[in-house]
């Protein structure tokens, strides 16, 4: 008998299959009896049982390339490749809110007139660093584009050459200004640059000064730089993009700041010290939802809201909803409600006693000291002490894979793997022991 005959229908093989929408079943069907013809082309006699276990398998494959909670143990608090900063419950149920109804996105409810967006999470923003206006965009790489395209298209911009800088994900100074249709203007050299090297540049075409803060890099030795206040009463107005940087140095919503966190820039400092727009990523230092903030004056943050791209880079009111809470939390002065400083400052007794808690429930589990960091292209050569629990299976390949499966993406070290506490929800710390017991 011709051994395709007894192959199972496409329709046999999807009765069999559940757990996605039914147009992702059939194509796992179809998929699994199209394989079973080329194997019997090659030779081989699959039964109708290997054929549901290979869609079976096409099923779970395609299951697992959904968008799905993961359990961070890296000890990169901001993992790019992991969503960055988490969230933190008060601004989800913010988000929820608005969300799941009609809101006041744009409009004044003291009059019924039109409003704006950026009159909730940018204007308070702008309140947490002294700025007189701000509004939101839905990164900072927008942030940077937009503001140097509505404030310097067709004009110069002055940059040193030491902040000529790849932030990682392809973005690149040179390249965003080109893309803005700001010409770039580099002055200075890769470790110095003063005040009257951007003096020296500026003529009539001169639309901004830019700073650009080289977040995920650190330049050491011989070095010099020209700070915002002895820019700013060079004439043009300058532009920071402060990236990862801090709301404040100093930090005031924490009750100590961390030795580790040195000298991370604050936007505040920069408006104080005469910035006339500062754009900051809205997950990095601050935690909260992907977004880029611009603050500064007044009337050029009306320029940039009014520019079309403005329209195109937008944020939506989900992300609108969790920066407002995030940015109250910040003006209230105490932000340890959230997640991302909860775990930066968590005190290594508490990361020691839960991993302990683990460590008990998986055989041979070691706990190491270790070191976690910031990520997320921010705070360079600095590191945050932590506390791992470690283990040293034969295969580490298997076991990373083992733990993936689990949802626990863990980092080797050698032969050793390693969760470390600091970047793991203290609420999935069963879900990681359960992973590593299972290895
Ligand atoms: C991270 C960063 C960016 C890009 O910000 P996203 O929010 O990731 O788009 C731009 N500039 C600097 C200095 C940064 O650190």
């Amino acid at each position: 008998m011709d051994p395709r005959r007894a192959l199972p229908s496409v329709e046999r093989v999807l009765a069999a299959l559940d757990g996605l929408p039914h147009e992702l079943l059939a194509d796992a069907a179809r998929d699994a009896v199209g394989a079973a013809r080329d194997a019997i082309a090659a030779g081989e006699a699959p039964s109708e049982a290997d054929v549901i276990a290979n869609a079976t398998r096409r099923v779970h494959d395609r299951r697992t390339r959904l968008l799905q909670p993961v359990v961070n143990a890296t000890g990169v608090l901001l993992h790019t490749n992991l969503g960055r900063a988490p969230i933190g419950d008060e601004a989800l149920a913010a988000a929820f809110a608005i969300g799941r109804g009609a809101s006041n996105l744009e409009m004044r409810l003291e009059t019924g007139a039109r409003g704006s967006r950026h009159e909730h999470a940018g204007t308070l923003l702008a309140r947490a660093v002294g700025a007189e206006a701000g509004i939101v965009v839905n990164n900072n790489a927008a942030a940077v584009l937009l503001a140097l395209g509505a404030l310097a298209r067709g004009r110069e911009v002055v940059v040193s050459r030491g902040e000529l800088v790849e932030i990682g994900g392809g973005f690149r100074v040179p390249e965003i200004m080109a893309e803005s249709g700001a010409t770039l203007v580099e002055v200075g050299t890769t470790n110095r640059t003063r005040r009257s090297d951007y003096e020296r540049a500026i003529t009539d075409a001169t639309a901004l000064l830019l700073k650009v803060h080289a977040s995920n890099y650190r330049m050491v030795g011989f070095t010099e730089a020209a700070e915002v206040g002895e820019l700013a009463p060079l004439g043009p107005p300058v532009m920071v993009d402060a990236g990862s940087g801090l709301l404040d140095e100093n930090t005031p919503w924490l009750p100590v700041r961390p030795a580790w966190l040195r000298d991370e820039p604050g936007v505040r400092q920069a408006i104080a010290a005469g910035a006339a727009v500062v754009t900051f990523s809205g997950d990095k230092l601050l935690g909260g939802p992907q977004a880029g903030v611009i603050v500064g004056r007044a009337d050029l943050i009306a320029t940039i809201a009014c520019h079309p791209l403005a329209r195109a880079m937008r944020a939506d009111k989900l992300t609108l909803a969790a920066l407002q809470q995030v940015a109250l939390v910040y003006l209230s002065g105490d932000a340890t409600s959230i997640p991302l400083w909860r775990m930066a400052t968590a005190s290594l007794d508490e990361l020691r006693a839960r991993a302990e808690a683990i460590a008990v429930t998986v055989p041979a589990a070691k706990i190491i000291d270790t070191e976690a960091v910031a990520g997320g292209g921010s705070l360079p050569g600095l590191t945050i002490p932590s506390i791992g629990v470690a283990v040293e299976p034969p295969d580490a390949r298997a076991a990373m894979s083992s733990l993936r499966a689990d949802g626990v993406i863990a980092r080797t070290d050698s032969a050793h793997i390693v969760c470390d506490l600091r970047s793991i929800n203290r609420t999935d710390d069963e879900i990681v022991a359960r992973a590593l017991s299972r290895i």
